[in-house]
C-alpha cells in the first residue's frame, strides 16, 4: 500500500498543478477556436483574411499544450509504474517467503496456496482503495480552489439577511464617488457627485473612456464605489439589499445580451418575476419601436432570435437594440439607465425613442449616456464627464452660453455636418459631380441626426 499511497499523493499534486498551469492556455485555445468558427466573427475573419493567422496561432497554442500534456503524462506514468513495480515486488517477496516456508515445512502446500490467494486478493482490494482515495485527494485540491473562490462572495451572501429592503425610487444621490477597477491602480472616477430625483431626465456625455459607463454601473447598484457614498432615498446603498435595489432599476448596456431564445423571452427577461403575458410584452415592444418588426417575423413573438436553430431568425444591430430597449421597458422600473441606447438606431428611431422616454410617465427617472450631442440637448440636465470628473453640469442652453467643454464638443460635432449642408446649397446644380451632394447628405442623415 505504501508506494501506492505515495504515488497517489504525488500524482494528484501533479494533476492539479498541470490543470492550473494550463487553464489560461486552454482558455486561449478555446477562444481561438470559437473566433475561427463563430458566426458573428466570420465576416471579419474573412474580410481581413484572418483564418490562416488565427489557425496558425491555434495550432501553436494547441501544440504547446500537447507537449506539456505529453511531459505530464510521462511523469505520471513513470511514478505510477514505479509504485506499481514496488507493490508487485512486495507481493513477489511475500510469495517467495511463502514458498520458502513450504520448503522448510512450516506451511503445507494447501496453506501456502490459501495464503498466496489471500495476499493477491488483499493487494487488489488495497489497490482499489488507493485508486478511490486518489480521486478524492485530487478532487479535494480542486475543491479547495473552488472554496477559496466562493469565499469571496461569501461576505455578500452572509450579510444579505442584515440588509434593508429598498423602497421604490425617489432620489438617488452619489456623493464624491471615486472608482478604481479591481487589480488596476487608475482612478476612473474622481469625486463625482450626481443627484437623480424622481422625474429627472439626465444625460451623461463625454469622450470615450471618460467614465460614463462606470458611473452608470455604480448608479445602477452593479458596482460598489471605491470611495464616496451612493444613497437611495437618503439611505446608504451598501446597507441595502442589492437585489431589491436592482428591482427598481432597468438598465440597457451598450453590450446588451442577445438571447438565442424566442423574441418573447428576449423581452420578458426584463422582469422574470412577471408573467410574460402577450399584452405586456407587446406594449414594451411598441414603446421600443420593435413591435412591427417582431410581428413580421415568421413566427412573430415566438420566433427564436438566432440562426443557431433551424427555424431561428437573426436581426440587424438596430433591431436588436430595439429588442434590448423593449426588455428595459418591460421591467417597468421607476429608474431607467440607458447606456448609448441609440447608437445603432436610425435617425427616426432615435427621435421616437426619446419621445417614448418622455412619455414613460410622471415620476419616471431616466439617465442616459450618449456621445451624440444632438440627442442630449433636450435633457433636463446634462453632466459632462471628462477624465473621470464632472467638469460641467446644466441645461443645454446654459452650457452653450458658458462656452466650456460642452459647447466646444457640441460645436465640433455640429460643424462636422455643417459643410455637407453648405455643399447642398453651394453645389446644388453641379451635375458633373460623381455623386450628387444631396444624395450624400441624405445618406448621412439616415445614419444619424448629429
Ligand atoms: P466610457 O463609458 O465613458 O467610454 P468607461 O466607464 O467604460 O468609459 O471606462 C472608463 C475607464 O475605465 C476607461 O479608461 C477604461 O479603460 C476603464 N475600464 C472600463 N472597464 C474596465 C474594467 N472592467 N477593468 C478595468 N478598467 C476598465
Amino acid at each position: 500500500a505504501a508506494p501506492g499511497v505515495l504515488a497517489a499523493r504525488v500524482t494528484s499534486r501533479l494533476e492539479f498543478a498541470f490543470a492550473v498551469a494550463q487553464s489560461s492556455r486552454l482558455r486561449l485555445r478555446d477562444y481561438l477556436a470559437r473566433t475561427l468558427s463563430g458566426r458573428d466573427e466570420a465576416k471579419e475573419v474573412r474580410a481581413y483574411e484572418l483564418a490562416e493567422a488565427l489557425g496558425a496561432r491555434y495550432r501553436r497554442v494547441n501544440l504547446a499544450f500537447l507537449d506539456d500534456l505529453r511531459a505530464y503524462l510521462r511523469r505520471r506514468s513513470l511514478i505510477l509504474g514505479a509504485s506499481g513495480a514496488a507493490s508487485a515486488l512486495a507481493l513477489a517477496i511475500s510469495v517467495v517467503v511463502v514458498v520458502l516456508f513450504v520448503g522448510v515445512g512450516r506451511l503445507t502446500v494447501a496453506e501456502a496456496g490459501g495464503a498466496v490467494l489471500a495476499a493477491r486478493l488483499l493487494a487488489q482490494q488495497v489497490g482499489a482503495v488507493i485508486g478511490s482515495t486518489q480521486v478524492v485527494v485530487e478532487s479535494t485540491l480542486f475543491l479547495d480552489d473552488l472554496e477559496a473562490f466562493a469565499g469571496r462572495v461569501g461576505r455578500e451572501t452572509l450579510a444579505a439577511s442584515a440588509l434593508r429592503a429598498a423602497p421604490s425610487f425617489e432620489v438617488l444621490e452619489a456623493r464624491e464617488v471615486s472608482y478604481t477597477y479591481p487589480e488596476t491602480d487608475r482612478l476612473v472616477l474622481k469625486d463625482v457627485s450626481v443627484r437623480l430625483a424622481s422625474g429627472d431626465m439626465v444625460a451623461l456625455v463625454g469622450e470615450n473612456g471618460s467614465g460614463k459607463t462606470t458611473l452608470a454601473k455604480i448608479l445602477a447598484g452593479l458596482l460598489p464605489p471605491s470611495a464616496g457614498s451612493v444613497e437611495w432615498n437618503g439611505v446608504a446603498m451598501d446597507t441595502m439589499d442589492p437585489t431589491a435595489i436592482r428591482r427598481h432599476v432597468a438598465v440597457v448596456f451598450q453590450d446588451y445580451v442577445r438571447y438565442w431564445l424566442p423574441a418573447r423571452d428576449n423581452i420578458a427577461f426584463g422582469d422574470p418575476r412577471k408573467d410574460a403575458h402577450q399584452d405586456l410584452v407587446e406594449a414594451a415592444a411598441r414603446r421600443a419601436g420593435a413591435h412591427h418588426m417582431i410581428a413580421a417575423l415568421p413566427e412573430g413573438y415566438d420566433t427564436v432570435l438566432s440562426k443557431a436553430f433551424a427555424a431561428g431568425h437573426d436581426l440587424s444591430v438596430g433591431q436588436w437594440q430595439r429588442v434590448a430597449l423593449a426588455r428595459a421597458f418591460f421591467r417597468d422600473a421607476p429608474l431607467v439607465i440607458l447606456d448609448e441606447p441609440a447608437a445603432a438606431l436610425d435617425a427616426r428611431a432615435e427621435h421616437a425613442l426619446f419621445e417614448a422616454l418622455r412619455d414613460l410617465g410622471e415620476g419616471r427617472t431616466v439617465l442616459f449616456v450618449s456621445h451624440r450631442f444632438a440627442t442630449v440637448r433636450d435633457a433636463d440636465r446634462i453632466l459632462v464627464l471628462h477624465d473621470g470628473q464632472v467638469v460641467e453640469e446644466g441645461r443645454h442652453e446654459d452650457l452653450m452660453q458658458r462656452g466650456g467643454r460642452y459647447a466646444e464638443l457640441y460645436r465640433l460635432q455640429a460643424s462636422a455636418y455643417a459643410p455637407d449642408d453648405e455643399r447642398v446649397v453651394d453645389a446644388g446644380g453641379d451635375t458633373g459631380s460623381p455623386q450628387s451632394p444631396s444624395a450624400a447628405t441624405s445618406a448621412r442623415a439616415a445614419e444619424g441626426p448629429s
